[in-house]
């Protein structure tokens, strides 16, 4: 049978190019997880995926509580669940003022983090039952919540710190960083790609022996023409795709992240569980070294155990 996964944010950028790589294999079925459902409708089209290789379903990560709808839609479906990419996020690196989620959490972590935290753990039991023989549940990191790179050191840098304004909610009444800090969107995102690498860690060290699923995470190269830079400054649109493409060389198509996405969705040879994946320039694909803060077990621990309370696991 084709194997079906789930990709969270398929309506633009990484998402929608690795949904289109899935569904030109012919070995997928994408349910493309997506808070825009005309919007992806249209994008699947404009990509030229058919009707038979994809399925859009509404989730809202800004909510617990459609996070929560996703995962009884999908059981109604009793379609299997054989592979979870955690894709979609938000970036607002010129917000002055911190937004929040429908359950009041600051936007970046809120999203990225805690939305796919709640989809990645209640997913598991399906992904558990089902017999595909390589089930895998990838959450998209960045190079720029990894401090031992040139661009993950760019100020103002991940740093988690001892979680103290996480563990008060990160609402905005003690702080919206998880640190405790003061507000900085940019910073705020970079914080949110640690917590999904370390996060991915996490569920290898706890669920990869039981249940065989492999989890990854991976930094598919920069990707600068995508939505992601949507609200920044018009001269850093303007500018960020040829200085990554010629400066940093960092520089990325769309098609080709997308494809990146999809060897760690179903190649046979990136089926190893715990890995960051990246690329190399001549696009082989290779194990990569997290940062220190991104590698640390403790800290994955207790950033587990605050965001189930927060969510409502614990
Ligand atoms: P895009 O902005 O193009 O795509 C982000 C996707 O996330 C969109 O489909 C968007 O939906 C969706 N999304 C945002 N908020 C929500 C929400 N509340 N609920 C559901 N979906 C939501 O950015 P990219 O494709 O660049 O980003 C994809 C991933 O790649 C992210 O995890 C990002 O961190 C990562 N990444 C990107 C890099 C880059 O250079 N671009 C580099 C490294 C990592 P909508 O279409 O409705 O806005």
């Amino acid at each position: 049978r084709k194997g079906t996964a789930v990709v969270t944010g398929a309506s633009s950028g990484l998402g929608l190019a690795t949904a289109k790589a899935l569904a030109d294999t012919g070995k997928w079925h994408v349910i493309m997880a997506c808070r825009n459902f005309l919007k992806a409708e249209k994008a699947a089209k404009s990509v030229g995926m058919s009707k038979e290789d994809y399925t859009v379903m509404h989730l809202d990560l800004a909510s617990l509580e459609s996070v929560k709808q996703f995962v009884d839609n999908y059981r109604r479906t009793e379609r299997p669940l054989d592979v979870l990419v955690c894709n979609a996020a938000v970036y607002q690196p010129t917000a002055k003022e911190p937004s929040f989620t429908a359950e009041g959490f600051e936007l970046s972590v809120g999203t990225n983090h805690l939305g796919h935290f709640l989809l990645s753990r209640l997913l598991l039991d399906d992904l558990k039952k089902s017999d595909y023989p390589s089930k895998r549940m990838i959450i998209v990191g960045s190079i720029t919540g990894n401090t031992n790179t040139l661009a993950g050191n760019v100020p103002p840098k991940a740093n988690l710190g001892d979680l103290r304004g996480l563990a008060s909610g990160l609402n905005g009444q003690n702080s919206s960083m998880i640190d405790g800090g003061e507000y900085d969107g940019a910073k705020a995102y970079k914080d949110s790609k640690v917590c999904n690498m370390l996060t991915m860690q996490e569920l290898h060290r706890r669920y990869h022996e039981e249940t065989g699923v492999t989890f990854a995470s991976l930094y598919p190269g920069c990707i600068a023409t995508t939505g992601l830079f949507r609200e920044h400054i018009p001269l850093f649109r303007l500018l960020f795709p040829p200085f990554q493409k010629y400066i940093t060389k960092g520089y990325v198509s769309e098609e080709e992240a997308g494809k990146r996405l999809a060897q760690v969705v179903s190649d046979p040879s990136l089926g190893k569980s715990g890995v960051y994946w990246s690329w190399n320039n001549n696009s082989s694909s290779f194990e990569n070294q997290l940062s220190k803060e991104a590698s640390d077990a403790e800290k994955a621990k207790k950033l587990w155990e605050v965001s189930e309370k927060l969510v409502g696991l614990a």
